[in-house]
């Protein structure tokens, strides 16, 4: 049976469709709910540049994971945009027979100078991470004295490139950024751009995360009804990770990601690969399957190929499913991923 010909899936019988790559374990923000800066400080020992999969690396594994099923890809970090060139990468991965979509998420910063030859590139979407308008509290959040405007300018830069709908991610942490849910809803109202709620995760760098922290998507989506009518909307795809909702006036969509309360294991369609060459089969996953290792000691694609495909088939992962379990039981297990080796 020949490469691209293998039906590939996992014990609960979800194909390989998404891959998550993360360019840089970087970041120029020190965002509190994501690498804060008591653990993410001065002597943090990032990886240094020979660890990291060049351009070249991460295009053979990207046609190897297209021959298995992948038809997206997302590159992510830390701060994908600090990694110089991007844009040549994403003309590189552009030309991968069976790649279908190429996505970025990006904390704005260095967007509004590169989205131009990242959409010439081939860039299809992009997704903007921001926490609140108010700068006072994006400004806590981020850690790093990063204003509001200069995200929102970004978006308007995004999207004057032609990578319009913007995505825009908003963690949403109760007593901490709650307040900034309704005028972040009135400001992208209209815009044409998706906001989209996230609850906040533990990702096992925060040591206090607490379930009380996590503002449900239900309190949302009832929150924004009562000022705008929102009705449900189909998932654009299966296996969507958001769950849409329109507004009933016409004034576009919103999104959530109930990764907390409502956990969507069962359609995870998606792998992840770190900076370093390890791939993840679940974001919560302890530990990732090195395939830098055999890729620089001279592997061939189908030793690649096989290696994918036999993680891949062994995959049982519902670790969201099974803390959320746990976490009712008040039994909260930790997981051992860092955001930033992985990507969000
Ligand atoms: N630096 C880029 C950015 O800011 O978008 C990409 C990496 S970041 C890890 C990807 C996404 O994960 C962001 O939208 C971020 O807000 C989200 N994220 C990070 N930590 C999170 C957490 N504890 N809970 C929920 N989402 C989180």
């Amino acid at each position: 049976m020949g490469i691209a010909e293998l039906p590939l899936a996992d014990t609960l019988a979800r194909p390989l469709r998404d891959l998550r790559i993360s360019v840089t374990d970087r970041c120029q923000f020190r965002c509190t709910y994501c690498m804060p800066r008591e653990v993410f400080g001065r002597d943090f020992a990032f990886l240094p540049r020979e660890q990291l999969l060049t351009f070249e690396e991460l295009t053979r594994l990207a046609r190897i994971f297209a021959g298995l099923g992948v038809r997206k890809l997302r590159l992510t970090g830390g701060e994908p945009l600090l990694r110089r060139d991007l844009d040549k990468l994403v003309a590189m991965l552009a030309r991968v027979g069976g790649i279908q979509d190429i996505a970025l998420t990006t904390n704005g910063a260095l967007l509004a100078g590169k989205a131009q030859a990242l959409a010439a590139a081939g860039l299809r979407r992009v997704t903007v991470s921001l926490d609140s308008l108010d700068d006072a509290v994006f400004m806590a959040l981020n850690d790093a004295g990063f204003p509001v405007a200069r995200v929102l300018e970004a978006i308007a830069a995004a999207a004057s490139a032609g990578l319009a709908p913007v995505k825009v991610n908003m963690v949403v942490r109760r007593g901490v950024n709650e307040q900034s849910i309704l005028p972040m809803a009135a400001h992208f109202r209209g815009s044409g751009h998706v906001l989209r709620f996230i609850e906040y995760m533990d990702v096992g760098t925060t040591n206090g995360w607490r379930l009380d922290e996590v503002v449900p998507a239900a309190e949302i989506i009832a929150l924004i009804g009562g000022q705008w009518p929102l009705e449900p909307a189909e998932p654009a795809y299966p296996g969507e990770v958001a769950r849409r909702y329109r507004y009933r006036d016409g004034g576009g969509e919103i999104g959530v990601i109930a990764s907390v309360s409502q956990p969507f294991c069962r359609g995870c369609t998606r792998a992840r690969l770190s900076a370093d060459g390890k791939l993840f089969t679940c974001l919560f996953a302890g530990t990732g399957h090195d395939l830098r290792g055999p890729l620089r000691a001279g592997s061939s694609d189908q030793t690649l190929h096989e290696l994918i495909s036999s993680i891949w088939t062994r995959r049982a992962d519902r670790y969201s499913e099974l803390r959320t379990r746990q976490t009712a039981r008040a039994q909260p297990v930790r997981p051992k991923v860092e955001m930033s080796r992985i990507g969000g």
